[in-house]
């Protein structure tokens, strides 16, 4: 047979693939871009495959437009993992693998480095002595790179030299800029490790040998707390892989990827080394993509995208505090990059390394099933000291903005003595709701079945669930009174309050609000560590990464809402939350202290926590699960919906439960919970309902939704409901 048809996926919201015909002298390969005439646009399409039939007659096809790869995006695995995602997740084959494209790629243009700008030093340069210029030390910092040979302006930049320096020089006559194609890099050849390692340890020394002893592909969660040396065995393992020539991708957590991370690799090994996170630009995403694929790289290290970087010869992946929220992508494709990571590694037949001090109770489980092997590190290196902690009663007690005395008292020792003190609280703005103080009127977003959070320096009412925000009214929107108070503490109260209570001290406030500016966050973080601010507030953003040695005393302020929340993840969470902070306190010649304020010091996970360790905190959250059959003892399924009027989205999910009902798979074992109104039950107008599905096995789940899926999709309200299917969802909001 000729194939004169491709079968091909396109960026639609459609579960189908379309036909077109091949004109002579086109040639598309499976895996690689077409741009085809879809209704009256053209679009940029993957083949997936070759064929000489289609269920239409060929009269009817239209044909391809233009082929834009000779040979495809995606090597074999990749493309299997992505196709595989696409079903798992219950997402659209053509917008799966757009989702994995860097924009560039989607937009069409050509899969091939494209030149750069570079700078080369002049005559006139390299005549110039450098140490004449040494009250310029950038400048000369930047002849003598050049000297060497070229360099990119990114690489540059990223050396910390700023545009205008170049500028200067370029000015001066001393450097020229010009556009290239950067050389083929060949990395594998000159490989060396640059910088003296200490030795391992016997712990770090075992996980390495074991990862080692088995080249072939396995799960290995490691366990251990903060500076307890994971980082030293991912350089370890990492070295052997780079030696033979073979990739590595380094996943982190959203706010992780900090230059000190990625110093560390830099400076081990002379490998070129490429970083994937959301600040790059269209150019550098593709940059990087490239380098993965053509073997320009031999370390990427990046955010839960970055998985799906092809890789010419990947030998190893590691995934950083993988029990991170931030690695499951919460709308289009909702996948999490820790399972797909998992799952890439089987299908390129290579290690998985999971690191974490706190690892998410499922991952636990696979370890403890034998799923993955489970190595554990238990020494903190430099022998610091681990944090006294301890529950703080606060039933009863007087309270100023969430901070009780007894708190406040142990605040003042640790700051007398010099030392910073780190508070968290889980809520911006500076009260969660205003109510009028004589009719109990609350304020109340339009749009939302919510209230209202009150921003005192802004000045405003804000929704936290919808773009809405107002000036604060002057007056009780009932009874006419201006006796309007604020109710609850959120972290602008406190910093107001911390300012009244200890006006020697300087306070800062770490949340997103205050580091919406780009390059903000950095700056506060640095200030932090110059001892310039003495009382840090912050969200969870504060605890992710951070390291601050003067800080002897950390306060989780409000436990109780994580403890009684409605999510059955809040106490994992809160149990992470505080050993990163526990593990973080103090050094080992400033001992920390660690206080959880509470009205429940009995409850019972926050006594294992305490008195017994991370370790035995998941055996009863395990139990737990296990009771109320949730994951990882079972999988769930989020079927979410919304619309204008509630009967209409109520009765939508009404007929998806009856699919599900009348499926042949369906048994007592699977049960599908609602529909019921979403815990947030109308936003931004929109009144929004869930459906939960339950299943023992992973199996079961996939074949339930791939035989429902089509079916729900003829319902004739699907049209009408705005709705989406989360697969192992990580939040039921
Ligand atoms: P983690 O990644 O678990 O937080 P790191 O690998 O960053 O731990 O180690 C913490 C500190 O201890 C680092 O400064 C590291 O250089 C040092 N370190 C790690 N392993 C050893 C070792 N075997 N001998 C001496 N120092 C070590
Ligand atoms: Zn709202
Ligand atoms: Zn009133």
């Amino acid at each position: 047979m000729t194939p004169n048809i491709a079968r091909v996926a396109l960026p639609v919201p459609l579960d189908k693939l379309f036909d077109y015909l091949i004109k002579p002298g086109q040639s598309p390969v499976i895996g690689g871009r077409v741009k085809v005439p879809f209704g009256p646009k053209q679009l940029i399409g993957i083949v997936i495959s070759l064929t000489d039939k289609s269920d239409f007659p060929q009269a009817q096809l239209k044909a391809v437009n233009t082929v834009l790869d000779s040979e495809p995006l995606w090597h074999p695995p990749l493309f299997g993992l992505l196709s595989w995602a696409s079903s798992y997740y219950q997402y659209p084959l053509g917008d799966t693998l757009a989702n994995a494209m860097p924009t560039l790629l989607r937009k069409g243009r050509e899969a091939a480095p494209s030149s750069l700008k570079m700078w080369q030093i002049t005559e006139a340069g390299r005549d110039q002595p450098l140490a004449a210029l040494s009250r310029a030390p950038r400048q000369a910092q930047v002849l003598n790179t050049l000297r060497h040979g070229k360099s990119s302006h990114e690489s540059l930049l990223a050396e910390e030299v700023s545009s205008a320096i170049l500028k200067t020089l370029s000015d001066k006559g001393w450097i020229e800029a010009l556009e290239e194609i950067p050389d083929q890099k060949n990395w594998q050849r000159d490989f060396t490790v640059t910088e003296e390692k200490p030795k391992l340890n016997d712990e770090q020394a075992l996980a390495v040998a074991t990862v080692n002893a088995n080249p072939e592909f396995g799960c290995y969660l490691l366990e251990g707390v903060t500076g307890s040396g994971k980082t030293e065995v991912y350089l370890n393992l990492l070295e052997p892989m780079l030696a033979a020539g073979k990739q590595a991708l380094i996943l982190v957590p959203e706010i992780g990827l900090t230059p000190q991370t990625i110093n560390r690799f830099r400076r081990r090994f002379n490998v070129p080394l490429e970083t994937v996170h959301s600040g790059l630009n269209d150019t550098e995403r593709l940059s990087s993509w490239l380098a993965g694929r053509d073997n320009q790289a031999g370390i990427i290290i990046g955010t839960r995208s970055a998985l799906f970087t092809p890789f010419r010869n990947l030998g190893i992946i590691i995934v950083d505090e993988e029990h991170d929220a931030s690695y499951k992508q919460q709308d289009s494709l909702r996948y999490h990059a820790r399972d797909l990571a998992v799952m890439r590694a089987n299908r390129e037949n290579i290690p998985v390394i999971l690191g974490s001090a706190t690892p998410a109770l499922e991952s636990l489980h696979n370890a403890k099933t034998g799923k993955y092997h489970h190595l554990t590190l238990t020494r903190r290196a430099g022998n610091a000291q681990q944090a006294r902690h301890g529950v703080l009663d606060v039933k009863g007690l007087y309270q100023e903005a969430g901070l009780s005395a007894p708190l406040i008292a142990r605040m003042r020792k640790h700051l007398e003595a010099g030392n910073q003190v780190m508070l968290f609280l889980n809520r911006r703005g500076y009260s969660p709701a205003v109510i009028c103080h004589e009719c109990g009127w609350l304020a109340e977003c339009k749009r939302c079945d919510a209230y209202y959070t009150f921003h005192q320096q802004s000045g405003e009412l804000r929704c936290h669930h919808c773009a809405t925000q107002r000036p604060m009214m002057p007056q009780c929107g009932n009874c006419g009174s201006t006796q309007l108070n604020a109710v609850g503490v959120g972290t602008e109260q406190l910093e107001q309050q911390l300012a009244t209570l200890f006006p020697e001290y300087k306070t800062v406030r770490i949340d997103r609000d205050s580091t919406r500016r780009k390059g903000s966050l950095e700056s506060y973080l640095e200030a932090i560590k110059n001892n310039e601010y003495q009382i840090l507030i912050g969200t969870q953003m504060l605890a992710k990464g951070h390291h601050f040695p003067d800080v002897t005393l950390v306060s989780l302020i409000d436990v109780d809402s994580a403890l009684f929340s409605n999510d059955f993840r809040a106490a994992e969470r809160l149990a992470q939350l505080f050993i990163q902070v526990a593990g973080r306190a103090g050094r080992a010649s400033k001992p920390g202290e660690v206080i959880l304020q509470t009205h429940h010091p009995e409850h019972a996970l926050l006594q294992a926590l305490l008195h017994k360790g991370y370790d035995q905190f998941t055996v009863s959250a395990l139990d737990e699960r296990r009771q109320a059959f949730l994951p990882p003892y079972t999988y769930l399924t989020l079927f979410r919906a919304e619309a204008n009027e509630s009967e209409l989205v109520e009765q939508f999910l009404q007929q998806v439960r009856g699919i599900f009902e009348s499926s042949p798979l369906y048994c007592q074992e699977t049960p599908v919970m609602g529909p019921n109104p979403a815990p947030l039950s109308r936003r931004a107008g929109r009144y929004r309902w869930q459906l939960l599905l339950q299943t023992p096995d992973r199996k079961t789940l996939q074949q339930m939704l791939t035989i429902a899926k089509p079916a729900i999709q003829l319902l004739p309200l699907a049209r009408k409901v705005r709705w989406s299917i989360d697969v192992e969802p990580q939040d039921l909001t």
